[in-house]
């Protein structure tokens, strides 16, 4: 069984304590790796290690900065076959979406900020002859990054991306439950020569490692992507100590369809927005609203594609829809769906396990892709973020009632509209209460937009701009002339 090391100071090194945390395959069933059990000592001597390497770092020139973290982009496209083996084995997801999706994403994410802070630009101000005033940005030092399960690669890519370009070190702590690409990064690291302690990388568990990451005081920046309870402990945690905070947080994303949309396209994308990684993305339309004329079909043709897509072991080609991450979140869906029903909801599609799909997958997670109608916006299914391959589908008689149903949700992380009213998709955009709106089309991303939510979905925004300033400090000088 692979066991997994942390990564500090520019090593593999075990934990401390010599502590492990059994890794389960999330479509067998069974351990396939030992994973450190970190604690707050490891959490430190990671600290430690990040804090030395800071002033080399902070001064290296942006274009090295720039070219070891373009070696590392390299490094994951050469090994995007391993990587994305891994993916799929430590989250069930089919390892077509893993090679398609995270880890080419995460080589890009490397790519754009290794190359983004090449054309930094600073501000100045001129004070009506009197003065100017110019904006340095400086490093914040030692920044804490905390990332999910459902895309383990992409997401700790992501954060680790802008905090190293802009001269930052860091400590890492990946999800406990998917703790496999963030160790063969570690192991890219070292191949491309990144200094050690500039990025350190402490396996365990959110309780401990975690929250000793979030505490210490010589951690000045957290960005965290997680549930929205999670996110609501760290802020607590790190409000007292003035600590520079991004949370990305948990959605019930609507996904609005008008009865003049290309129907088809926006049946197949709403299916797809629903159900990709098994439903497990923090993007995934959860509620589909729909205007009145166009519900029926939009029910057949989801409930349709729902029951078309080929469930299968994760590893093969042809899986379209692989395992829930664990049996803990397999038992949440599963009850989230009997709720469901209690509540008056009508299961179209799915709203079961799926028998195993090969002897290998004998003890895995698999849930049928499930469609519910019927349910009232009050209902908890239509409120409570499910995080599975679960979608609601009601109607809407006009624009106001479809932007009413979509902004009665505490969350406000992405939206879709599909419409081809050019008026009304950018009336309807501007009304929604979200960070993202996908107009005719969903999960497109350009990387210089600000990512983020509003409401409970989060505080911050990442992506382009937003992350090169999140983890550089802005600093005022006046001269007077
Ligand atoms: P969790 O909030 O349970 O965990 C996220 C990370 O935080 C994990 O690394 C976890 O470690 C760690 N953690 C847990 N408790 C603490 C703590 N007290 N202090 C510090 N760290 C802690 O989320 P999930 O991993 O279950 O991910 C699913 C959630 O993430 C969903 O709600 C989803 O919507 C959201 N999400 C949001 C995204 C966004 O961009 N807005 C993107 C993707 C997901 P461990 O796993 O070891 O417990």
């Amino acid at each position: 069984m692979e066991r997994i090391a942390n990564y500090i100071a520019g090593e593999l090194v075990e934990p401390a304590g010599s502590s492990y945390l059994e890794s389960i395959e999330p479509a067998t069933g069974k351990a396939h790796a030992l994973a450190p059990d970190s604690d707050a000592g490891d959490v430190d001597s990671a600290v430690a290690a990040a804090a030395e390497a800071f002033p080399a770092w902070a001064a290296t020139p942006a274009e090295e900065r720039s070219k070891l973290l373009l070696r590392i982009a390299e490094l994951i496209e050469q090994n995007l076959e391993a990587l994305a083996q891994a993916e799929s084995r430590d989250t069930g997801k089919p390892i077509t979406l893993a090679r398609r999706v995270d880890i080419p994403r995460a080589a890009a994410n490397f790519r754009f900020f290794a190359t983004a802070i090449l054309h930094e630009k600073s501000e100045l101000h001129a004070t009506d002859h009197a003065a100017l005033n110019y904006t340095l940005r400086r490093p914040r030092g030692v920044a804490g990054l905390i990332s999910p399960w459902n895309l383990p690669l992409y997401l700790f890519t992501w954060k680790i991306a802008p905090a190293l370009a802009t001269g930052n070190t860091a400590v890492g702590k990946p999800s406990e439950v998917t703790p496999l690409t963030a160790f063969h990064l570690s192991k890219l690291c070292i191949e491309a020569g990144l200094p050690p302690g500039v990025l350190n990388i402490v396996h365990g568990r959110g309780g401990d490692a975690g929250a000793a990451l979030v505490a210490h005081p010589k951690v000045t920046a957290i960005s965290f992507t997680g549930g929205t309870k999670t996110g609501a402990a760290i802020a607590k945690a790190a409000a007292p100590k003035f600590k520079k905070l991004s949370l990305e947080l948990g959605g019930k994303n609507p996904n609005i369809i008008f009865a003049d949309a290309d129907m088809d396209l926006a049946i197949a994308e709403a299916a797809r927005a629903a159900f990709t990684n098994q439903g497990q993305i923090c993007l995934c339309g959860s509620r589909i609203l729909v205007e009145r004329s166009a519900y029926e079909r939009v029910v057949e043709g989801v409930a349709k594609a729902a029951k078309s897509l080929v469930i299968g072991d994760p590893m093969e080609d042809s899986t379209q829809h692989g395992a829930l991450v664990s049996r803990e979140h397999l038992e949440k869906v599963e009850t989230a769906v009997e709720l469901a029903r209690e509540e008056g909801g009508t299961v179209i599609a799915g709203g079961e396990r799926a028998p195993a799909p090969n002897e290998r997958c004998a003890g895995g997670y698999f849930y049928r892709p499930t469609v519910v109608t019927g349910l009232g916006a009050d209902c908890r299914t239509e409120r409570e973020e499910i995080f599975g391959p679960v979608v609601t589908i009601s109607s809407f008689e006009n624009e106001d009632e479809a932007i009413a149903r979509a902004n009665d949700t505490v969350y406000g992380l992405a939206s879709m509209v599909w419409t081809n009213d050019l008026r009304r998709a950018h009336r309807v955009a501007e009304r929604i209460e979200s960070g993202i709106v996908w107009i005719n089309c969903w999960m497109l991303r350009d990387l210089r937009t600000p990512f983020g939510g509003v409401k409970k979905s989060g505080v911050g925004r990442e992506g382009g701009e937003e992350a090169l300033r999140f983890f550089t400090e802005p600093k005022n000088v006046c001269v007077k002339m």
